[in-house]
């Protein structure tokens, strides 16, 4: 795998970045600074109703134990309403500062196949936020910058052309990032079964990947170099 100096996630939730969670921790093992950006707090992801009054922050410890695991450099929660993401100007202009302040190589999105109406909506605004960032304008929210790579991360189906990165050797990191995520796994059947599939991916011989689409905005220099071994 390619290694990259600083890439930003952007994720609606506090565990949306999770799903590139191999790509991640392998990205932050090589020495890549790996920034997540947390659009809202999460807060309608509880499945008590005790928990109402306390999911945003019981969430934000989940993360941070989410950021020790997989080696996540920096989170910025925006603190956005749960089920309340929009495409409109204020968090343009945060997302604008974000990618202006710490000037990723790469930046990985939300894709446009998704019921979750927050993903949705930061697919949907990843277009103008990359274009307006490069551009000579918003003064106050830092320097113009031009993110070079954008991917996308889920919500992709049926889209390409896209990359598949083996992330193998950190399946059992991934799962365990999940499960450190107690007020979401409670929710989800089956899921502490699935995650030790997922940790003996590599002692039982099996392969863990990671898709990414390349967004239709990307514009290379050159072709891309071919990955490792692509010569033989
Ligand atoms: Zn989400």
């Amino acid at each position: 795998m390619r290694t990259l100096d600083r890439i930003m996630i952007w994720g609606a939730h506090p565990d949306d970045e999770i799903i590139m969670g191999g790509t991640i921790a392998a990205q932050a093992d090589a020495g890549c600074e790996v920034v997540v950006v947390t659009i809202s707090r999460g807060d309608a992801g509880y499945c008590r109703p005790a928990w109402a009054q306390t999911i945003a922050d019981q969430r934000r410890e989940e993360a941070a134990a989410c950021d020790r695991i997989l080696g996540i450099s920096e989170r910025v929660f925006l603190g956005w309403p749960d089920q309340g993401v929009r495409h409109d100007w204020e968090l343009t202009r945060r997302l604008i500062e974000q990618l202006r302040r710490h000037r990723p190589q790469a930046l990985f999105t939300l894709g446009p196949h998704d019921r979750n109406r927050d993903h949705s909506a930061v697919h949907e605004m990843t277009d103008e936020i990359v274009w307006q960032a490069g551009e000579n304008i918003l003064a106050d929210y830092g320097e113009p910058y031009s993110v070079p790579l954008v991917f996308i991360y889920h919500g992709h189906e049926g889209m390409g052309p896209s990359i598949e990165v083996d992330v193998t050797p950190w399946a059992a990191r991934k799962a365990e990032a999940w499960l450190s995520q107690t007020t979401q796994v409670e929710m989800l059947p089956r899921i502490r079964e699935r995650m030790a599939a997922l940790a003996r991916t590599q002692q039982e011989g099996g392969t863990d990947t990671e898709r990414f689409v390349i967004y239709p905005r990307v514009v290379f220099s050159d072709f891309p170099a071919l990955p490792e071994g692509a010569d033989a």
